[in-house]
């Protein structure tokens, strides 16, 4: 979770840039937290504490609305809908990391994927971004090799809509725990 948000403050200042080069300093005076950390807090929360996933979403929302959302979500969120939008953008695989460390098994991770995806995002590309966004983590701290993990969401890119997440013909064991666990409450950064 750690990295996602230093990624998300690393890169604000080249979104929406042409940045071609590695060379460049990783923090600005610039550089900032934007709605992928946000969101992200807010699911991680509902894991920590319980609640639900929409109100989170709206309650950190109004906390920081000013983070750079999307024009779907802003719109939504500012109505007091609480229906999802159908939403098939990457709002969910942005703000989902911390469901692929809270779980033991790939799928409990697939399951609450979903589930925190589709208070927005009720499309199955923004809910299948989601999970696999959620299995990359999960694999990646169960130990399974970068081709591994390539491999599964390759495969299953072309699969899910139709069938659901598929693990045979492949290393991966879906009910096989983590060797990394998820701390709670999150130590303090
Ligand atoms: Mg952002």
């Amino acid at each position: 979770m750690l990295g996602a948000i230093a990624g998300d403050i690393i890169g604000s200042v080249h979104e929406f840039t042409e940045t071609k080069t590695k060379q460049f300093d990783l923090f600005t005076p610039n550089s900032n937290f934007t709605d992928d950390t946000v969101l992200t807090v807010a699911i991680a929360e509902k894991l920590l504490r319980g609640g639900n996933y929409v109100d989170n979403v709206v309650d950190y929302f109004n906390a920081y609305p000013d983070a750079g959302y999307g024009q779907m979500f802003l719109r939504w969120a500012r109505s007091g809908s609480r229906e999802p939008y159908n939403s098939f953008g990457n709002g969910t695989a942005m703000r989902v990391a911390p469901v692929g460390w809270a779980f033991k098994t790939l799928d409990e991770v697939l399951s609450e994927a979903k589930a925190s995806a589709e208070v927005t995002h009720n499309h199955p590309e923004g809910i299948r971004g989601a999970q696999a966004t959620a299995a990359a983590i999960f694999l990646a701290r169960s130990g399974y090799s970068k081709a591994d993990l390539k491999q599964y969401i390759e495969k299953n890119s072309a699969t899910t809509s139709r069938r659901g997440w598929r693990t045979s013909a492949s290393r991966i064991n879906s009910t096989k725990p983590a060797k990394a666990r998820f701390r709670s409450p999150l130590s303090p950064f």
